[in-house]
């Protein structure tokens, strides 16, 4: 699955390698630094110029703009039709925008500071969302799709009033705790090798939550969403953890995937884990560095995790690290 693109100074098609490079964009008058990604041919070592490549930088330097501006992340917006159970354009309607303004918004323009406000809003509060579709219904212009939209808004605030706690969010609350410099991605590959060792040693999956399998490896939406803005402060006051909710066996792997992979970096842990069945076989064709929302299965996970613990005979949670210390090396004489 090697990939190619066209190399001038070689004259034709060549395979092409990816580094991590420190770039600067400019974007409105202003400049920013951020680390991006550029392709070097393999065989001349020449830049190449990959359509996926730049977008995926110019996706970069417009997420660093948003952190910097507060201005409403892409993911936000991506989330609200299928959060609100609304089409692209209704939802522009019901907001009393042009029909195509919330769609130009998803596709990436940047939103101007006062629509930003209203969409994240938006997102951040169903009950906003609500008022909005009741008092907005006609601009719908079907009662079905009111009454679908309806039904997915007080569904999501049942959820706010009522058993909001999930084990998910409970189990990221611990990592937090256990680990306390553990960025955001660190946490969504902790949380995916809960998941899969959890199902190998105790039978069952432990979150009802899905797995996707993004660009820069597993990633459960709603938690990274709620996560993702956590910086560890040094010296920060940790609060006491109450652990008496899991279950003896449960903790076990939790503190095993804990000792065994919280040690490596975030990108470490990206390295290791697209080189697993799971990531892999839910990204199938698709190019490195595409956008996917693409889940993984139960069954890819079960059967992956049940074959590690079995290859690597363990017995206890403990020996997960036996795996974790296997792929790092691997991960190190891979070359990327
Ligand atoms: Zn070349």
């Amino acid at each position: 699955m090697e990939k190619l693109a066209y190399c001038e100074k070689c004259g034709r098609e060549q395979p092409y390698r990816l580094n991590s490079v420190p770039m600067v964009g400019r974007l409105k008058e202003e400049l920013y630094s951020y680390t991006g990604q550029e392709a070097r041919c393999q065989v001349c070592g020449a830049r190449l110029s990959v359509k996926e490549v730049e977008e995926a930088n110019l996706r970069c330097l417009y997420d660093l703009y948003r952190k910097q501006k507060g201005i409403v992340s892409l993911e936000y917006i991506r989330e609200l039709p299928k959060r609100y159970a609304i089409g692209k354009r209704p939802l522009s309607k019901l907001l009393g925008w042009g029909e195509l303004t919330f769609t130009r918004y998803y596709e990436g323009y940047m939103p101007t500071h006062q629509y930003s406000e209203v969409l994240k809003r938006l997102y951040e509060e169903p009950s906003f969302y609500k008022e909005l579709l009741e008092r907005n219904k006609e601009a719908l212009g079907s009662e079905r799709s009111y009454e679908k939209s309806l039904k997915a808004v007080e569904a999501l605030l049942s959820l706010a009033g009522g058993e909001k706690d999930a084990k998910i969010d409970r189990v990221a609350r611990y990592l937090l705790y256990k680990c306390e410099d553990i960025t955001p991605l660190m946490m969504q590959k902790a949380l995916y090798y809960i998941q899969g060792f959890c199902y190998a040693f105790l039978g069952e999956f432990p979150f009802a939550e899905e797995c996707e399998a993004r660009v820069h490896g597993p990633l459960f939406r709603e938690v990274y969403l709620r996560y993702k803005d956590y910086h560890y402060e040094p010296g920060e006051k940790k609060d006491g953890f109450d652990a008496s909710g899991f279950t003896a066996g449960e903790k076990a792997v939790y503190d095993s995937v804990i000792n065994s992979f919280c040690c490596y970096s975030g990108k470490v842990l990206e390295r290791i884990t697209c080189n697993e069945s799971p990531w892999l076989q839910a990204r199938g064709n698709l190019p490195l560095t595409a956008y996917s929302e693409e889940v993984m299965s139960r069954e890819s996970l079960g059967a992956y995790f049940l074959g590690v613990k079995e290859k690597y005979h363990m017995v206890n949670p403990g020996d997960i690290r036996a795996y974790a210390e296997d792929m790092f090396r691997q991960s190190c004489v891979v070359p990327l």
